[in-house]
């Protein structure tokens, strides 16, 4: 079984390529991986993104087929399904590492940011459901005197999102906080930018890794 920061080191292998635009090496989507794939799968790392079309999280890791477990939801929210997704994989294949992946630009975070600015009526209560659960992470920055630099305030709100999820992953169930006692998971925050390709392990990053 590989362990969480062996899997770590893969990922930032992958992403590593993907910013070399030398994608394809590490990774297999033809038939013969799909026929070994057939049986069974063993995936080295579950990735919590958003649903974001520009991050995904095969491709900006250069993985093929049965390598990662990804759970994709606009703006990389922890609700019970995610959490059930994680204890699922966690405990069906042992997969020892959850990175959860926010991006810079996130339209998720700026659209919750807009409306601690200006509330408005008549939103999908659905939509309102993905806000509701970004905003108690962004909504003390904006006391903090950082609404008069619009950028370095996303930028903030975008990294106490992804913050706030591995936070509420980590305590999200039993289940997933005994893994973690037992040193057989390890949940972590990461940044992708759009602009350079680059993922950035910026929380929870064991000492030394
Ligand atoms: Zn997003």
């Amino acid at each position: 079984m590989n362990t969480a920061l062996e899997a770590l080191d893969r990922l930032r292998e992958g992403n590593r390529r993907f910013v070399s635009d030398v994608r394809g090496q590490g990774s297999s989507t033809d038939q013969s991986r799909r026929d070994e794939l057939v049986a069974g799968q063993e995936p080295f790392a579950i990735i919590l993104g958003c649903s974001d079309s520009r991050v995904p999280a095969e491709i900006v890791f250069d993985e093929g087929l049965g390598e990662l477990f990804v759970i994709r939801v606009a703006g990389n929210i922890v609700a019970p399904s995610q959490i059930g997704s994680v204890e699922f994989a966690a405990c069906l294949y042992d997969t020892p590492l959850v990175v959860v992946m926010g991006h810079s630009m996130c339209g998720a975070v700026v659209t919750t940011l807009e409306q601690l600015e200006r509330p408005t009526g008549n939103r999908s209560p659905n939509l309102q459901s993905i806000v509701n659960r970004i905003r108690p992470s962004v909504e003390g920055l904006l006391e903090t005197g950082l609404q008069a630099d619009r950028d370095a305030l996303l930028r903030q709100a975008i990294r106490a999102n992804i913050r706030a999820s591995v936070s509420q992953l980590r305590h999200g169930s039993r289940i997933i906080e005994e893994l973690i006692g037992k040193g057989r998971l390890l949940v972590m925050g990461a940044e992708y930018s759009l602009e350079t390709g680059v993922v950035d392990f910026f929380y929870g990053l064991p000492e030394g890794a």
